[in-house]
C-alpha cells in the first residue's frame, strides 16, 4: 500500500502566538463535591469497612492533591458481596418487572438530581473537563437508568415471547475512563432483567461509583442488590473467579479482558467483554471538511482520547489531504488544554502517571519509526499528569502508533486513494470497535458501512452514543452488546 507523504514541511503551521484567544477564567467550584474524607466498601444495602482495614487514597490527576481514601476490597469482602447477593437474588428477580422499573427510575431521577456534585466529582477523581462530565457523562448515565427502566416490564416484547430468566450474581469490572457512566452502562439492565450485581469500579476513580451506591440507597434498592467494591485489579481478579458468579461484565484492556476470558473458559459463566480499540475516522474528498475537521477533533480529543472508541487513526482521501491536516492543525492550536473544572477547558488532565506513561512511550515509538509529531506548543500546568494535542503525519500502516490503542490525545493522519483503499486500511487492525465516515454521498456511506468491521460506524459524526443503541466490537475489541434492547439479552437466559 502506497504512503502519501504530508509531512510537516509541506502544511503550513501557523504560530500559535498569533492566533492566541484569552479567555477569563470560569472555574465551576469544587466545593459542590461535598468529598467525606474516607468511603467505605457498599455491601448488603450499607457502607463497612474492609476485612482487611486496608484503605487507598485517590488523587486529583490534574493536580496530584489527594481527595478521599477509599476502602480496598480483600477475597473475604468479595465472598461476602457474593454471599449477600444469593440472598438478595430470589426476591429481585421475582419482583414484578413494573416494580423493578421504578426503582431505576428513582435512580435515574437522583441522579440528575445530584448531577452537578457527581459532575464535579467525576471531574476532580479522572481529570476530564468539566464540560463533559456535565452535559456528557452524567446525563448521560441517568438516560441509561431511564431507557432500561422502560425495558423492565416489556422483556417479553424484547424476546419476542420467549421464556427467559435472569442470569443470577453478575461481576461488573469498569474503567477509570467513564466511571459513572460506564457503571451504568452495566448496572441499568442488569438490573431491569432481575440480577442482582457486583460493581468493581477502577482504582483511580472510584468516587462516583460509591456516590451511586449513596444514590442506590436512597432509591430504597434492596439490600444486597447492588453491592460496589472499590480496590485494585486483584479485586477484580479475584471476583471474576469467585464460586456464586453467574456472569461478568468487563469494560477495559484487551489484556485483561484475555485474561478473563481464560479465566472463565470452560464454565457456564457467562461473559461479554467491551475492550479496546483503533477506530478509523474516515473522510472523503466529497465531505463538508470543516464539520470533517470537528469530527476529528470530537473523535479524538474527547476525554483527552481515553476513548475505548476513539478516532484514533484518520483515512484522509489524497485528494484533500494536505487541506484537512493544514486545517486540523489550525484547529488544534485553538483547543485550551489545562484545569478540567474549567468550564472552556477542552482537554483535561491524563488519568494517571502510569497513563501518561504509555502514552509517552508510544509517542516516541512513533517518532522513532519515521512519523513525523506535530504537537501543540501550549503552557501545561507544573502539576499533574499532562500531554499536549498530537497529530502525527507520515504514519505507515504498520506503523506501532497505527496499530495500538494509545488512549490519549494522539491522532494518526493516513491517506487513500479510493474506496476499497480506505476500507482495507481501514479494516487492517486487530481491533473492531467503531469507525466514522464523512461523506457527502449516502450511497458511498452505506457501502462503506457495511464493508466494515466494526461494531459501530458512525455518518458525518463520532463519539455519539445513546442509550437506546447498542455498543459493541469485533475481534479483540471484544464481544457482546451493551445499550439498546441489545444490552438486555447478556442479562438474560432466554430458551
Ligand atoms: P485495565 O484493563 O487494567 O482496567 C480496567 C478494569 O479492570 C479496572 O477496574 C481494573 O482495576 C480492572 N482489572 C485490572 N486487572 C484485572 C484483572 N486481572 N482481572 C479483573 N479485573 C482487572 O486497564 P488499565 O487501567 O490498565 O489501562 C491499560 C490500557 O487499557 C489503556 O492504556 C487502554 O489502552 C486500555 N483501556 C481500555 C478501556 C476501554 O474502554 N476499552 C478502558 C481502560 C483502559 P484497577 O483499575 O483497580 O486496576
Amino acid at each position: 500500500m502506497a504512503i502519501t507523504k504530508i509531512s510537516a514541511e509541506a502544511v503550513p503551521l501557523p504560530a500559535r502566538d498569533a492566533i492566541r484567544w484569552d479567555y477569563a477564567p470560569a472555574p465551576e467550584s469544587p466545593a459542590v463535591a461535598r468529598l467525606a474524607p474516607s468511603y467505605d466498601l457498599f455491601i448488603g444495602g450499607h457502607f463497612a469497612p474492609p476485612e482487611g482495614g486496608s484503605y487507598a487514597v485517590t488523587v486529583n490527576p490534574a493536580t496530584g492533591e489527594a481527595l478521599a481514601e477509599v476502602a480496598q476490597a480483600g477475597p473475604a469482602d468479595v465472598q461476602r458481596a457474593v454471599a449477600v447477593a444469593q440472598d438478595a437474588a430470589p426476591a429481585w428477580a421475582a419482583l414484578p418487572g413494573l416494580e423493578r422499573g421504578k426503582v431505576l427510575f428513582r435512580i435515574a431521577r437522583l441522579i440528575q438530581e445530584r448531577s452537578r456534585e457527581l459532575a464535579v466529582v467525576e471531574t476532580l477523581d479522572g481529570g476530564k473537563p468539566i464540560r463533559e462530565s456535565r452535559d456528557i457523562d452524567i446525563p448521560l448515565a441517568a438516560a441509561h437508568f431511564f431507557s432500561y427502566a422502560g425495558w423492565a416490564d416489556k422483556l417479553p416484547y424484547a424476546l419476542l415471547g420467549r421464556p427467559h430468566r435472569p442470569r443470577g450474581v453478575v461481576a461488573q469490572i469498569v474503567p477509570w475512563n467513564f466511571p459513572l457512566l460506564m457503571a451504568a452502562w452495566k448496572l441499568a439492565p442488569a438490573l431491569a432483567c432481575g440480577n442482582v450485581a457486583i460493581l468493581k469500579p477502577a482504582d483511580t476513580t472510584p468516587l462516583t461509583a460509591l456516590l451511586l451506591a449513596e444514590i442506590l440507597q436512597e432509591a430504597d434498592v434492596p439490600p444486597g442488590v447492588v453491592s460496589v467494591l472499590s480496590g485494585d485489579g486483584a479485586v477484580g481478579a479475584a471476583l471474576v473467579r469467585a464460586p456464586g458468579i453467574d456472569k461478568v461484565a468487563f469494560t477495559g484492556s484487551t489484556a485483561v479482558g484475555k485474561d478473563i476470558q481464560r479465566a472463565l473458559a470452560g464454565s457456564d459463566v457467562g461473559l461479554t467483554l467491551e475492550l479496546g480499540g483503533k477506530s478509523a475516522n474516515i473522510v472523503f474528498e466529497d465531505a463538508a471538511l470543516d464539520q470533517a475537521v470537528e469530527g476529528i477533533i470530537n473523535g479524538i480529543f474527547f476525554n483527552q482520547g481515553h476513548v475505548c472508541c476513539a478516532g484514533s487513526r484518520v483515512l484522509v482521501q489524497e485528494s484533500v489531504a494536505r487541506e484537512v491536516v493544514d486545517r486540523l492543525w489550525h484547529r488544534m492550536q485553538r483547543l485550551r488544554v489545562g484545569d478540567p473544572m474549567d468550564k472552556n477547558t477542552d482537554v483535561g488532565a491524563i488519568n494517571s502517571a502510569a497513563q501518561l506513561g504509555r502514552i509517552e512511550r508510544l509517542v516516541e515509538a512513533g517518532e522513532q519509526e519515521g512519523a513525523i509529531r506535530h504537537s501543540v506548543p501550549c503552557e501545561l500546568p507544573e502539576r499533574g499528569n499532562w500531554f499536549p494535542p498530537t497529530m502525527f503525519t507520515d504514519v505507515a500502516p504498520a506503523h506501532r502508533i497505527a496499530t495500538e490503542e494509545i488512549f490519549g490525545p494522539v491522532v494518526s493522519m493516513m491517506t487513500f486513494r479510493d474506496e476499497s483503499e480506505a476500507i482495507e486500511k481501514a479494516n487492517n487492525s486487530a481491533y473492531g470497535l467503531a469507525a466514522g465516515v464523512w461523506t457527502d454521498k449516502g450511497s458511498r456511506a452505506f457501502e462503506i458501512t457495511n464493508r466494515l468491521r466494526a461494531g459501530v460506524v458512525w455518518q458525518n459524526t463520532f463519539n455519539r452514543f445513546d442509550p437506546t443503541a447498542a455498543f459493541g466490537g469485533f475481534k479483540e475489541s471484544g464481544f457482546g452488546r451493551e445499550g439498546g434492547p441489545a444490552g438486555l439479552l447478556p442479562y438474560l437466559v432466554v430458551a
